[in-house]
């Protein structure tokens, strides 16, 4: 299920380090905030704490095992490791991403949960949670982000920043995108007034709609003007 092998590690480092670099461009870190990692097989490669982004380099890039072993460790080893590791134990994801992104934070210092503002929220699985603020680098935390990613493919950390997770690291940092999007679209709503906010029945049914056109049962003419 999880790719293993030489060539695997090293792509899986050059796609850490080129998405650690888009994290910066696309402001969901500044300096060496955040972090990222990657299953390959029984281990995790993950970016390396205190590092700024722009020095980055995929032989900086650290391994360890599911159980936190140190394989490879070039550089200090991220201190979100732990969450990282948890997450792995607790669900099916292939990648790990942890960012420092405003509108995310912003949100969490005054909401329990960012509410389903917009129907493209089920690609997280319904409303996101805010987990409770504990130290960065805690084992609290790591319990408190895998609480709440329950059922879930992104969290909030309250006061820190997000994690979100995805079968590839492609489609973890996608959502991870999305969901600064989402944030941002809810303060906007906020700021015009109480925003009318989408019914567990209306999110099921785009689920289920996205199900059926992702496995091809709506007519090729319908798919290409879906979205
Ligand atoms: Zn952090």
């Amino acid at each position: 299920m999880y790719p293993q092998g030489p060539a695997e590690l090293s792509a899986g480092r050059e796609q850490l380090v080129s998405y650690s670099r888009r994290m910066l461009d696309d402001g969901l870190a500044v300096g060496s905030a955040g972090n990222m990692s990657v299953r390959l097989g029984g281990s995790v490669i993950i970016t390396p704490s205190g590092v700024p982004y722009p020095d980055l380099r995929p032989g900086q890039i650290c391994e360890v095992g599911l159980d936190g072993t140190a394989i490879s460790v070039p550089a200090t080893v991220s201190s979100e490791t732990p969450m990282h590791l948890a997450i792995y134990a607790a669900t099916d994801a292939g990648a790990v991403v942890h960012t420092h992104s405003p509108e995310v934070i912003a949100l969490s210092s005054v909401f329990d949960e960012l509410p389903a503002i917009h129907y493209a929220i089920h690609a997280l699985g319904g409303a996101v949670r805010v987990a409770p603020y504990t130290r960065f680098g805690s084992d609290g935390l790591a319990s408190a982000a895998t609480a709440a990613l329950s059922s879930r493919r992104a969290a909030i950390l309250q006061n820190h920043g997000a994690i979100c997770y995805g079968r590839t690291l492609t489609e973890a940092y996608e959502r991870a995108l999305l969901l600064e999007w989402l944030a941002r679209t809810y303060r906007l709503a906020r700021m015009l007034g109480e925003p009318k906010i989408l019914t567990d029945a209306q999110l099921a049914e785009v689920a289920a709609e996205a199900r059926r056109r992702r496995y091809g049962e709506a007519p090729a003419e319908e798919r290409r003007n879906s979205g």
